[in-house]
């Protein structure tokens, strides 16, 4: 089974460009390609694209769409996957394609990297067409991959094209947003990803992996390929325990920062929502039998006490990726959490 290789990644099988593609010819993504199609055929493209999108919303797979057409011999509104240019971009061995991501084991993109880029920038196209480089995720880059990459971002050669893919605007130096073109990603409707991801793979739990995954379906895809069924099961254990007052918050913590964390927060966020949401339910209708830290007297401070461990818990996730200590963020999480559920001293 995959494991967790750094804070909220899910390592699993790399798709081959060819899965990429499919999977950047969405349905609900159509609208984006279509803009984008239309500013290259017009000559309209600017030197610097930023894809935003929440993570899983496609960005990764936008942008290696967008790649292929710019590195396509044809004229079409798509790359035609049987051009030279196309044959080398598929076999991963196209000249003017530069794909910048973090290195074996790496959290960032090192500024050696965005070097090596700019070198080859200033090269002239192999092929003497477009040269292309993908950077992704954008914002795994430090202050000095930032600085070096402005450089280019400020002295663009001609037909060179950059695209940054990220999930974090907020991670990304307001020099090199400024610089960049930006497009934002759209979500499917549920109904719509669940559709595609059943088309992908019949699967009985799908809505739960997408909810897990905050809506974005290629996260729900990776969700599965990675097993997330299992932190399902081993998740609602915990929340067990800790209702008892039985949850070892220091071996917990440990573990679930070292192994898929992101995806543990949106688990508790979306539980504790369903918690909050039956906790406002008139009591008579309120099962409270599953709800036995509601049962307490005082009710009306423990609603809000869940609320406000909702907020931590969003801005938790806002900061798991970032260098941070995971490990203490989920014991304060966890304190906070056995406090409400477990009926502990400190509620
Ligand atoms: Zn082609």
């Amino acid at each position: 089974m995959a494991r967790s290789k750094r804070a909220g990644e899910v390592v699993v099988a790399v798709p081959d460009v060819g899965d990429v593609l499919a999977r950047a010819a969405v349905e609900w993504l159509a609208p984006l390609r279509g803009q984008l199609s239309a500013m290259h055929r017009q000559n309209r493209l600017p030197h610097a694209l930023l894809l935003l999108g929440q993570p899983g919303a496609g960005q990764s797979e936008l942008g290696m769409w967008l790649a292929a057409l710019l590195l396509c011999d044809g004229q079409e509104a798509a790359a035609c996957r049987a051009c030279a240019g196309c044959r080398l971009f598929h076999a991963g061995t196209h000249p003017d394609f530069y794909r910048v991501r973090p290195e074996e084991d790496a959290a960032v993109i090192r500024v050696e990297q965005i070097r090596g880029l700019s070198e080859s920038f200033a090269l002239k196209s192999f092929r003497g067409r477009a040269k292309v480089a993908l950077v992704d995720p954008a914002d795994a880059m430090n202050i000095n991959s930032f600085n070096a990459l402005l450089k280019t971002l400020e002295e663009p050669s001609d037909n060179t094209y950059l695209i940054l893919v990220a999930s974090r605007i907020d991670r990304l130096p307001r020099t090199i947003v400024s610089r960049s073109a930006r497009l934002r990603l759209p979500l499917p409707v549920a109904g719509e990803a669940l559709a595609w991801l059943n088309e992908c793979r019949k699967y009985a739990g799908w809505e739960r992996l997408l909810a897990l995954a905050n809506g974005a379906p290629f996260l729900a895809l990776q969700y599965a390929d990675a097993g997330l069924e299992e932190i399902d099961t081993q998740m609602q254990e915990a929340m067990n325990s800790a209702e008892k007052s039985q949850l070892d918050i220091i071996a917990t913590a440990a573990a679930w920062s070292r192994d898929q964390p992101e995806a543990r927060l949106y688990w508790l966020e979306s539980w504790l929502t369903g918690q909050l949401r039956e906790a406002a339910l008139p009591s008579d209708l309120a099962n409270n039998n599953r709800l036995p830290w509601l049962r307490v007297a005082a009710r009306e401070p423990m609603i809000r006490a869940g609320y406000r461990l909702l907020d931590t818990l969003r801005e938790a996730r806002m900061l798991v990726n970032g260098a941070l200590n995971t490990q203490l963020l989920f014991e304060g999480l966890l304190i906070s959490l056995m406090a409400l559920v477990g009926g502990a001293p400190g509620s």
